[in-house]
């Protein structure tokens, strides 16, 4: 597995398989690799020639008071888990080599970024949406894969690929979760052992709210009533928000009409988690 860091033989490399005619796939992450981030490499894997993992700590995603300098990092443990997964390149650009002195253009995503995580994270989304441009400018993959986890990143990436005419194909991948079903994320490292039985709670909402709907439940009003009672009843648990909304756009819907997409972030004490299931008139899926 070949580790570049400079963004020029990135843009170097990308060019030469291209010349080749090979299919580039590329896996943004900010690293310490979980299931969640091996899943996405695996599919990489099987679409393309190439798989280029990103592994970029975006300051420009993160609020002031928000968690980036504590943010948990392993970079030898992050080489050896792509190496195994065969990842072909690890990218791992600097902040000083994104965001030179001087920089100043940022893309917004306008109405997609605006409530749900763009409210409690104001300017999150215009980091996500320029990093990612960045990315795609320098690895320029035919496909990149996301999470579903990160939904409204998911969809907020899409937009801005299409409205600006990028020429890629955005995967979303479904949500990686642990046996008990937390699903995967670096931060769950920061949860003490009470906090990590709480945080179950999002999960437990989830699937509450897919056997309401599975039972005939469609209002609005009351799927978030038994989303809330859950998670309010879990220690330490505060909500964020919890919304159901329409899995295109992201506007509130009343009542779920065909598909619909549950969305939640709560705190669990000092950690702020997310987690999302699609609610479906018609299909009996898994969370
Ligand atoms: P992150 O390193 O947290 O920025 O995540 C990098 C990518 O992995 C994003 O596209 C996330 O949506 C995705 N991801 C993170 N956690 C999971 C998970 N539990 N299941 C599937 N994808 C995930």
């Amino acid at each position: 597995m070949e580790i570049i860091s400079d963004p020029q033989d990135m843009r170097g490399r990308a060019r030469q398989w291209r010349g080749l005619g090979l299919k580039v796939v590329l896996a943004p992450t900010m690293g310490f690799f979980h299931r969640g981030h091996v899943s996405l490499m695996e599919y990489g894997k099987t679409i393309g020639d190439r798989l280029v993992v990103s592994l970029f700590v975006n300051p420009a995603q993160f609020g002031p008071q928000e968690d980036l300098g504590r943010y948990p990092r392993d970079l030898d443990r992050d080489v050896r888990l792509a190496r195994e997964v065969g990842v072909d390149c690890l990218y791992t650009p600097e902040a000083k080599a994104m965001y030179p002195p001087g920089y100043q253009t940022f893309v917004a995503v306008e109405s997609l970024s605006q409530g749900l995580c763009g409210a409690s994270r104001p300017g999150h989304f215009r980091g996500v949406a320029t990093v990612v441009l960045k990315l795609l400018n320098q690895v320029s993959p035919q496909v990149a894969v996301f999470g579903e986890k990160d939904y409204q990143q998911l969809m907020v990436v899409k937009r801005m690929a299409a409205d600006l005419d990028v020429p890629i194909k955005i995967v979303g991948r479904p949500i990686v979760r642990e046996p008990d079903g937390l699903a995967m994320s670096s931060r769950n490292t920061y949860l003490t052992p009470e906090e990590r039985a709480a945080a179950l709670c999002l999960y437990r909402a989830l699937v509450a709210a897919r056997e309401l709907v599975a039972s005939g439940a469609r209002s609005r009003e009351n799927i978030l009533a038994a989303v809330r009672q859950i998670i309010n009843a879990a220690p330490g648990a505060r909500i964020d928000y919890a919304a159901l909304v329409d899995p295109a756009t992201l506007q509130d819907v009343e009542a779920i009409r065909g598909e619909a997409r549950l969305l939640l972030a709560v705190w669990v004490n000092k950690t702020r988690l997310i987690d999302n299931t699609l609610l479906s008139e018609s299909r009996l899926c898994c969370v």
